[in-house]
């Protein structure tokens, strides 16, 4: 089953059955089976399935193969679920490249996460690149930063809070008291590692004392205790959460004498 353009596109479970090249401006079209045992297992009880419902063809995006654009056709089926203990009636192959419902390989996805996380790329220039969308890069580059992030940061001595203007604000009625309340907040607070390598460690939404306990909060006991220092600007909202959040904290007042004035 396996041939040479199997093995050369590489996308695990689906072999390669034929590919159409006119050599004309219209990218190779891939034509692709499923290769996958796992794929006719109900995803819900993970009974074989062995009768057929209908068939359908997808067209799953994916990275150019040796430079060069492809459009891959999938021709996979619907089987009918047997198991009569299962409530699903129905379900169609999916392999791990191409999971249910997903119009792109997970490999294409990565790729474009990546093109934000590693190789410094906007967002934009990486859905351009990638010919998706800005959501589809977006969401991509969440799913790989999670990935490769810790849970929480390293210690860091000198902690560094300051407010990072985000964009315009959102506002939604609230109906029962008939007063706006901020759906959005035009301004984030981010948290930088001042003294060690680890550059931003985080960032929230809102300009608040609260925001900034919450995101505290949300660290070890034991990584708290170890900040020595955390400095701010006169934003008496940071000088608050620093001084609830016992740290004995500095407003740097005059950067360029690197004066520092005790909170
Ligand atoms: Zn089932």
């Amino acid at each position: 089953m396996v041939n040479d353009t199997t093995r050369l596109l590489g996308l695990d479970g689906l072999v390669v059955v034929k590919v159409e090249d006119a050599m004309g401006e219209q990218p190779p079209v891939v034509h692709l089976a499923t290769a996958d045992e796992q794929a006719r297992c109900c995803p819900q009880c993970a009974t074989r399935a062995r009768r057929v419902k209908a068939w359908a063809t997808t067209r799953p995006r994916d990275l150019p193969v040796a430079g060069r654009s492809v459009r891959l056709r999938w021709r996979k089926r619907r089987w009918y679920s047997d198991n009569a203990d299962c409530d699903r009636g129905s379900f169609t192959e999916s392999v791990t490249q191409v999971p249910p419902r997903s119009r792109l390989t997970r490999r294409l996805r990565a790729c474009a996460g990546a093109a934000v996380a590693d190789a410094g790329r906007a967002v934009v220039q990486a859905a351009r690149d990638h010919h998706v969308s800005w959501p589809v890069v977006s969401a991509a580059f969440t799913t790989y930063a999670e990935q490769v992030l810790p849970d929480q940061p390293a210690p860091v001595a000198a902690l560094g809070i300051d407010e990072v203007r985000r964009g315009r604000p959102q506002w939604v009625l609230d109906e029962t008291t008939g007063t706006w309340q901020t759906a959005v907040d035009r301004w984030h607070v981010g948290f930088v590692d001042l003294s060690g390598g680890q550059g931003l460690l985080g960032q929230v939404e809102g300009r608040t004392s609260a925001a900034v306990l919450d995101w505290l909060h949300q660290r070890p006991p034991a990584w708290r205790e170890q900040v020595r220092f955390v400095a701010i600007d006169m934003c008496p909202a940071f000088a608050k959460a620093a001084r609830l959040g016992r740290y004995q904290g500095f407003c740097v007042t005059e950067v360029r004498d690197k004066k520092l004035k005790p909170v």
